[in-house]
């Protein structure tokens, strides 16, 4: 896989081969851990007291900013909050602990055949509670709940963030549903084109893709060149369609939905199962037998590394997600969540942690940041903590999507130190 643009192209290693072929493995967690916030610390409304016996897919609480339920991701009895480290906001919050009884009783709904108005959709998606799983965790019913006329659905199984396999994986499984959720979609929306993308290297992949899609001519599969960062959404949207827009892909009449997203949608359409298990990548060169791992969400992190992987080095860093966008965790006692695609485990000598010299002023990053940023001059900014200049550099839009870092010669930990600055100017830019 190559870095998009030409300037300084660089080869960059998807490293795919350690996990992509292998058998998915299903791993059962004695308990599981649900987050009784939102993504920004919010309790949720209406949660079940200690004590209360669930099955999958019952309502736990619900969030107050998107009114969209959590669920619970096993069978079994809510036997305490607690707080835990919650990755995503960097501090510990309450948690669900539910003993998983290991029947994977289910709340099932009624399977969805007639057709549905985009209401009733809308309503749909919101009820179960969808979030994108393709790292986001963006509320998918808000996509569908616009007033914007939709051309296209784009399926996005790109998945270009190196180590990562879990929609490879999911696309020899999921087909059915996906092609369920697609047609029932195009349907409500109006749409006449649903396109699935994908890398052209994934062979495999594309040839099982065709054979199910021979009957469905609404759902076309689209190769995209084998670069970084192809799977995101901006990227893709101006490599398929040509287009750009501002803040949401429907103002180009697209929307856009992860692979595994799509699957889930499918399946309680299908079924009125909706799922609560994902298929998550534990990869890197600091595992013994890197894995594709069929786990509820809210399972930790380390009972996978500990019980399904295996640790071989010593000195390693555990990234959520992959080396590009991930984050490094201090812990691995964390749970994972509905929108992790996985974990990456890489011996510290395989960074290029310390190894930094000063800037050249070369333009490298420049020339490739995919949201048209000058990370220099915000790297620049941050260090004198100039929190208004990176504001009005736009440090806000930054995706951290790893590629100033990734093609800096000088090593510099862009990146890293963009996110961990974003918080910061938020709040010392708010305009009082
Ligand atoms: S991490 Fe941010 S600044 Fe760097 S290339 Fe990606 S979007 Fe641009
Ligand atoms: S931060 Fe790195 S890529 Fe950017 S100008 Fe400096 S040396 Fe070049």
């Amino acid at each position: 896989m190559n870095i998009l643009t030409s300037i300084g192209r660089k080869h960059l290693n998807g490293h795919k081969g350690l996990t992509a072929e292998k058998k998915v493995v299903r791993y059962d967690p004695d308990y599981v851990y649900i987050s009784a916030t939102d993504n920004k610390g919010v309790e949720l409304q209406d949660i079940l007291p200690v004590g209360s016996k669930v099955k999958c897919q019952t309502v736990l609480g619900k969030r107050a900013d998107f009114g969209i339920p959590v669920l619970s991701s096993v069978s079994g009895e809510i036997v305490e909050i607690k707080k835990v480290f919650n990755k995503s906001l960097l501090r510990p919050a309450n948690y669900f602990v539910i003993k998983n009884d290991k029947k994977y009783e289910t709340e099932k709904s009624e399977p969805v055949t007639k057709d549905l108005t985009k209401e009733e959709l809308a309503k749909f998606l919101q009820d179960h509670g969808y979030t994108g799983m393709g790292g986001a965790a963006f509320p998918t019913f808000i996509k569908y709940k616009t007033d914007a006329k939709i051309d296209h659905i784009l399926i996005n199984d790109v998945e270009c963030e190196p180590y990562l396999t879990t929609d490879y994986a999911a696309t020899f499984e999921e087909m059915e549903n996906v092609i369920y959720a697609a047609e029932k979609l195009a349907n409500t929306m109006g749409v006449k084109d649903v396109v699935i993308a994908i890398k052209k290297t994934k062979a495999k992949a594309i040839e099982h893709i065709n054979n199910c899609l021979k009957d469905h001519p609404l759902i076309r599969l689209v190769c995209v060149k084998d670069v970084y960062p192809a799977g995101y959404e901006r990227t893709l949207i101006k490599m398929i369609f040509h287009k750009e827009y501002k803040a949401l892909p429907s103002e180009v009449g697209i929307i856009v939905n992860n692979f595994q997203t799509m699957a889930w949608i499918g399946s309680t359409l299908r079924t009125g199962v909706r799922p609560t298990s994902r298929i998550y990548t534990f990869s890197g060169e600091a595992l013994k037998e890197p894995q594709n791992v069929l786990a509820p969400s809210g399972t930790l992190i380390n009972e996978i590394i500990d019980n399904v992987c295996g640790l071989k080095a010593t000195k390693y860093t555990i990234l959520s997600g992959g080396p590009m966008m991930g984050r490094p965790l201090r812990q691995s006692d964390i749970p994972l969540a509905e929108a992790d695609s996985g974990v990456t485990v890489l011996p510290l000598a395989q960074l290029e942690v310390g190894k930094a010299v000063p800037c050249l002023r070369c333009g490298i990053c420049v020339d490739h940041c995919p949201m048209y940023l000058q990370p220099v001059l915000m790297f620049q900014a941050l260090k004198r903590n100039d929190y208004n200049a990176a504001n009005k550099l736009g440090i806000l839009s930054c995706v951290e999507c790893g590629l100033c870092s990734a093609v800096c010669p000088s090593h510099i930990e862009l990146t890293a130190k963009f996110s961990a600055s974003k918080p910061i100017v938020k709040i010392k830019t708010i305009k009082k």
